[in-house]
């Protein structure tokens, strides 16, 4: 192949590993995504996944011949040069001033072709800049030399580069100047590098499985990871003893908690961009007999579920609901379980009701969800309480207040008064169905006449698994399941899945939302006056098409989107 133009696009890089075989497709098609994910050049992306080493990186380039690679020794920095830049500046952009000349100011980076970079760097400076290319270790280590040791290297993009090899050095605060070991040769220690790319590919397993809860937990023998999809829990993998201390120390970096012993150091989170979709991952770390256990919520911001239609609510339950919510004020409850998937509904319910006309506050423990025009307010805990602060929103005078939860009988009276003076309060009540969340909130001590005054709507919700759409077949329902599930229809078919390498061998892939939704009609509303009991009210709501839980369960098994079992294990009541 002969030299091309100077003018050449930069893809070559992998095309010279390539043909040298140096690395193998497979092994181009990783870096390319990983340098999607972390936002990396390809060459960067090569270097860290460890496939070349920052020498043959320097060659690569060299026989691109699209920058000046440099031997950066620290004979040649000018260290005015270099200060003027900045250590804040040279340690973000990872780039060292060398020298100033005829208006040029020569910098040495590791990825010289960063236009952002550049532009930044000449108005800094306000001279042109000749940009350079130095090993991105040697760069590091001489960044220490000017500005000083004692402080841990920060990464550039500590979120999109959350896994970079870059993290867990900062996770041992043991070594100052930790670059400095590693450079030199341009090899950084291997065990280490093995250990982020162990969490790294972890990670991205856990994200690409679209996986809920990742745990690692300390055992005798080493550690486990297990990841929680669907509501299942499986095993992932296992690590080593000696990896799990150093996988764990990567994590509390990464999240900027401290090594120390601290209970407060306990708890943090880390930020994460992965196929353009920003989620974060929650860490909690728990001390256990074998060591340090860590769980790891994974909260998608950006979820895909936000719309009221995309909630698998049928027809008419969705219309009964949007009726609830066009009310002026009024209480809409979500009920259900932990983890049925409430806290989704109720900001689809949320975002339906944000208009540029309306004011809208939401109060919970932890935002789960973010959204454009709605004032969102975490509670800190233990001071004061939900109620408290949600008495200090109402002071808004907001027309929409999301309430995250309904924890008591002091936020069931706020919740109620502010329903009833106008307000449209959205909150969740832990309850196993509609009928059930009335009973607990007359437990609470409200008054049947101003439940049934300020109350508009209830939804009840469970998640059930989804049938494996590879692997389905069809079943006929022994007796017992028959009889258990109220009969259903005689010759209807019922669907499972076998089994298949798309849902890892368990039948299921993906989950869906079974509902109930319970309006206040007028029938209702009059039972709930009178404080009926439960069957009268289910009486009311019946007259007015309410269908169950277990009733929806059902269709949807029918139309083979879910198992019975599944069906039966979540619509089972005490
Ligand atoms: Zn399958």
């Amino acid at each position: 192949m002969s030299q091309p133009p100077s003018v050449r696009q930069p893809i070559p890089v992998g095309k010279y590993f390539l043909e040298r075989g140096r690395i193998s497709e497979q092994q181009l098609e990783l870096a390319l995504k990983h340098r999607a994910e972390f936002g990396l050049k390809l060459g960067q992306s090569l270097v860290e996944l460890g496939f070349v080493t920052e020498s043959e990186m320097v060659e690569a380039l060299r026989y691109q011949a699209r920058f000046p690679c440099i031997h950066l020794t620290s004979g040649i920095i000018d260290l005015h040069v270099a200060r003027k830049l900045g250590e804040e500046v040279s340690r973000r952009l990872r780039a060292l001033g060398l020298n100033q000349f005829a208006g040029h100011t020569t910098i040495a980076l590791q990825d010289p072709s960063d236009d952002e970079a550049l532009e930044e760097l000449a108005h800094i400076l306000a001279t042109r800049i000749f940009p350079v290319y130095a090993e991105p270790s040697v760069i590091a280590k001489n960044i220490e030399l000017v500005f000083g040791g004692g402080k841990t290297t920060k990464s550039a993009k500590p979120a999109a580069r959350a896994a970079a090899p870059s993290a867990p050095k900062a996770a041992e605060p043991a070594r100052t100047a930790p670059v400095e070991k590693a450079a030199g040769d341009g090899e950084a220690v291997p065990d280490e590098r093995a250990v982020v790319e162990r969490v790294r590919t972890l990670l991205q397993d856990a994200f690409t499985q679209g996986v809920d809860v990742i745990h690692l937990e300390a055992r005798r023998d080493g550690m486990s990871v297990r990841f929680r999809h669907d509501g299942a829990l499986r095993e992932h993998s296992r690590l080593p003893s000696a990896w799990a201390r150093q996988a764990i120390a990567c994590l509390r970096a990464l999240a900027k908690l401290d090594a120390a012993e601290d209970e407060r150091a306990r708890e943090g989170s880390i930020p994460f961009t992965f196929r353009n979709e920003p989620l974060e991952l929650r860490v909690v770390l728990t001390p256990s007999l074998h060591g340090e256990s860590v769980v790891l919520h994974v909260l998608r911001g950006q979820g895909p579920r936000r719309q009221l239609r995309d909630l698998g609510l049928d027809g008419s339950q969705q219309a009964q609901l949007e009726e609830a919510l066009s009310a002026r004020g009024g209480l809409v409850l979500v009920s259900g379980p932990a983890g049925s998937g409430c806290t989704n509904t109720l900001h689809a319910m949320l975002a339906h009701l944000v208009a540029p006309d309306r004011k809208l506050v939401a109060l919970e423990e932890r935002i789960a969800f973010e959204h454009e025009g709605v004032l969102q307010v975490a509670r800190e805990r233990g001071a004061g309480g939900l109620a408290s602060a949600a008495r200090t929103l109402l002071r808004q005078d907001p027309d929409v207040l999301l309430l995250g939860e309904i924890d008591g009988r002091e936020t069931a009276q706020v919740a109620v008064e502010a329903a009833r003076s106008g307000t449209i309060v959205l909150s969740k009540l832990r309850a196993s169905g509609a009928f059930e969340a009335l009973t607990s909130l007359r437990h609470l001590g409200l008054e049947p006449y101003l439940l049934a005054d300020a109350l508009r709507c209830v939804v009840a919700q469970r998640l059930v698994r989804r049938v494996c759409h590879e692997c389905k077949a069809p079943i006929v329902p022994d007796e017992l399941l028959r009889a258990r599930l109220g009969s259903p229809k005689d010759g209807a078919a019922f669907f499972e899945g076998e089994g298949c390498a798309a849902c890892n061998g368990t039948g299921h892939r993906g989950r869906l939302a079974l509902f109930e939704v319970l309006s206040v009609t007028p029938g209702l509303r009059h039972e709930l006056e009178k404080g009926a009991e439960r069957e009268a009210l289910a009486q009311a709501a019946r007259a007015s098409g309410f269908t169950t839980l277990r009733e929806q369960g059902l269709r949807q098994a029918r139309q083979g989107l879910t198992t019975l079992h599944e069906v039966l294990a979540a619509t089972a009541r005490p």
